[in-house]
């Protein structure tokens, strides 16, 4: 590493003591942050040191796709995740939901109304650059920003769109920052969503400790809707478990091969029929690479038809990515899920993708 590198863990205690002071008038600096995790570990570069440039409307789609689901109604209610009257983002994403007929997902939104979808991406770019991205590297009590992950000098409270757009409508991580990042996904994502929650329920006094589960209604995999992917997937592929084998009941959980937790992606090349035993051993663990490059080897073709049959993209491209720069930021010798209650080294001799 070049002495311009951060080093990861001073980079995850800089993330984190940003977040950890003061209390957040909205939840968008976490949902930025989330979205800047994303992006790098699904554009990883070559080489560790460089710097990443992040498109400020692929920005919008990371944050406007976390959004999404959050914004659908808990327990009767829309929850807050401002506490100004007025939360652009999410009346952004209400608009868009509401144009596209409620879409199961972005992508399926962007398709029915892309007119609405490109106008929400706008609103929430100019959005992210007017508040969260220039405020991110602030910390309480200090005069001026510390960009430690990107520059934000051209970003203000008022920054037009024209300004965003005369500087390449992009941030460009620090070098060093994004490998920082995605190889520290697995711990800061798990905090971020921790204090996601505990702003909710702050925003939203009548969240007692009685209410259940806000954390799986913000973060929570659509239990519901993935059983749709498993008479097809059984169909395809037969009914056994793609871990040991066993030989699945009707209700069998779908496993996201690589965590949930970790890439929060749901297209079907990342999903895989389980039986109860191995999907709850294996809960968040990164799986072996072996057990991946199975799932991403499985015919194409089938997938695709299961696909547009279900109104479901496979996301194949997102889940090689996100693999790649998963694996690439790990050390050697990382332990890995290799199957019920085994484990084994990370091999880094990787597979072609
Ligand atoms: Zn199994």
């Amino acid at each position: 590493m070049t002495s311009e590198a951060p080093d990861p863990l001073l980079l995850g205690q800089r993330v984190v003591a940003i977040l950890e002071t003061g209390l957040r008038t909205a939840t968008y600096k976490l949902a930025t942050l989330m979205a800047l995790i994303e992006h790098c570990i699904e554009n990883l570069p070559e080489n560790p040191d460089d710097p990443l440039r992040v498109p400020l409307p692929e920005l919008a789609h990371r944050v406007l796709r976390t959004y999404w689901r959050q914004v659908r109604p808990f327990d009767g209610h829309e929850l807050r995740q401002s506490t100004q009257p007025r939360a652009r983002i999410l009346i952004a994403t209400n608009e868009l939901r509401d144009a596209a007929g409620r879409a199961g997902s972005v992508e399926i939104a962007c398709l029915r109304a892309p007119t609405a979808y490109q106008k929400a991406i706008e609103d929430i770019t100019l959005c992210l650059a007017q508040q969260p991205l220039h405020r991110l590297q602030k910390l309480p009590g200090a005069d001026g920003s510390d960009p430690f992950l990107y520059d934000d000098g051209f970003l203000h409270d008022h920054v037009s769109r024209s300004t965003l757009r005369a500087h390449g409508d992009a941030i460009e991580l620090r070098p060093g920052v994004a490998a920082g990042l995605a190889r520290l996904a697995g711990l800061l994502k798990p905090a971020l969503e921790i204090m996601w929650v505990e702003d909710v329920r702050r925003m939203n006094k009548f969240l007692d400790a009685e209410v259940p589960d806000v954390a799986g209604h913000l973060f929570g995999r659509e239990r519901a809707a993935l059983s749709a992917v498993r008479e097809p997937f059984k169909d395809a592929f037969g009914p056994h478990c793609f871990y040991c084998a066993a030989h699945l009941p009707t209700n069998n959980p779908i496993d996201h091969v690589l965590p949930w937790s970790v890439v929060g992606i749901d297209g079907l090349s990342n999903l895989v029929l389980a039986c109860a035993r191995c999907n709850g051993d294996k809960s968040g663990a990164l799986p072996a690479v072996g057990l991946v490059d199975r799932a991403l080897r499985r015919d194409r073709i089938v997938l695709e038809e299961i696909a547009s049959a279900l109104q479901w993209p496979t996301q194949h491209e997102r889940v090689v990515a996100a693999a790649r720069g998963i694996y690439r930021g790990q050390p050697a010798g990382v332990p890995t899920w290799s199957g019920y209650r085994r484990r084994e080294r990370l091999d880094v001799s990787f597979p072609s993708w």
